[in-house]
């Protein structure tokens, strides 16, 4: 008998997980269960930036392997939606110096460079600016459809279809689906991006202490050229990101709602986001601020430790949680993938 394995979530976290038990499991048998199409949760609203930083080393490294990853894939099929992009980060005073070290890959600090002379803004007085190399972006849910198509023949996919309870039985997890089909499955990976409180496994993933936060991007409505460098503002963990596939600017700031639910009915971007994220901008290129006028709002799963969570949940083993990636769940998919792989042989 093939071992069934169940995947529910087809965001970009699953689906790298599904390519990579294809590619490292053959003969398993997998069906992956979306309640929405691929790629329509947090991975549809992602910046889908990459840059080669890291907090800890367990960050450093799975952002470098997820680094080749994505250059393999992008290599092997150059029509995927990734884009390279030149990147400059810039601080101010001494915490330029702390955020440097952070960095996997940097060119030297400089206190006067022409670094800036081809992004949309110009130097700020008295910051310090570095060069990133090895950064790219991608339009996320467009890349993960890409991925579920060359696949989609060898699994059962499942669109549509949410996951309505799990229950630990002797010999298998269950699963009842919005359908009211039921699923045996010999393991199961959660790969549910910001609903990890959706009934049906809430109480197996709370031990995790999960929570939810609100991120937001807002567009800057600014020509973009080819040369555009993206910059990066590590002391507010911030971003100006130009994107040539839609033709406008987009800049993250980071927003501190917890808590939110992503189901709740969007309102859209507020008075407030507006302040906030011109406020952060202001400090480093005032002359932009007015252009903030729009973007998108959704919300990502944080960890406690802010390390990306892969873990078995529940009392049999069966089951695998895989995500709650803190804001950076493109640019882990492919680490967190590895991971779960490995808790998947044990
Ligand atoms: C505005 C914004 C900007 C971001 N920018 C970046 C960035 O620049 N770089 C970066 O690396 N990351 C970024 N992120 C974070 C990144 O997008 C997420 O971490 C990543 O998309 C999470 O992927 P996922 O597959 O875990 O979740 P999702 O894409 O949300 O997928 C989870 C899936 O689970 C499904 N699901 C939910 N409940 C059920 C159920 N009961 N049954 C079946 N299926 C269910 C959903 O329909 C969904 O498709 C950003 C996020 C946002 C919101």
């Amino acid at each position: 008998m093939r071992e069934r394995v169940v995947v529910a979530g087809a965001g970009i976290i699953g689906s790298v997980i599904v390519r990579q038990i294809l590619a490292e499991r053959p003969g398993t048998e997998i069906i992956a269960i979306d309640r929405d199409l691929v790629g329509s949760g947090a991975s549809r609203r992602s910046a889908g930036l990459h840059f080669p930083v890291g907090r800890t080393e367990r960050v450093r490294a799975m952002t470098e392997m997820s680094e080749r990853y994505y250059q393999a894939l992008a290599a092997r099929d150059p029509s995927l939606p990734i884009y390279p992009v030149a990147m400059h980060a810039v601080a101010f005073g001494t915490a330029a110096e702390a955020a440097w070290r952070n960095f996997i890959k940097a060119g030297p600090i400089e206190t006067s460079p022409p670094a800036c002379r081809r992004v949309a803004m110009g130097q700020p007085v008295g910051a310090s600016v570095w060069s990133v190399p090895g950064c790219h972006y991608t339009d996320v849910a467009t890349l993960a459809g890409r991925l579920v198509r060359e696949f989609r023949s060898a699994i059962s996919l499942l669109e549509g279809v949410a996951v309505a309870n799990i229950r630990e039985e002797a010999g298998a997890a269950v699963l009842v689906l919005s359908t009211g089909e039921t699923l045996r499955a010999d393991r199961l990976i959660l790969a549910p991006g910001p609903w990890v409180n959706a009934p049906a496994w809430r109480a197996l993933v709370a031990p995790l202490g999960i929570r939810i936060k609100k991120i937001i991007a807002l567009h800057l409505d600014a020509p973009v050229e080819k040369a555009d460098a993206a910059v990066v503002f590590p002391e507010e963990d911030a971003f100006l990101l130009p994107l040539q596939h839609r033709g406008h600017w987009l800049f993250s700031y980071t927003c501190l709602d917890w808590d939110v639910d992503p189901d709740a009915p969007q309102p859209g971007v507020s008075r407030q986001n507006l302040d906030e994220a011109q406020a952060v901008l202001r400090r480093y290129a005032p002359e932009l601020v007015e252009k903030l006028r729009s973007g998108r709002v959704f919300c990502d799963a944080y960890s406690p430790s802010r390390e990306p969570i892969v873990a078995r949940v529940g009392a049999s083993g069966r089951i695998i949680f895989a995500g709650a990636a803190n804001g950076s769940g493109y640019r882990l998919a492919p680490a967190i993938a590895a991971e779960t792989l490995r808790l998947l042989d044990d």
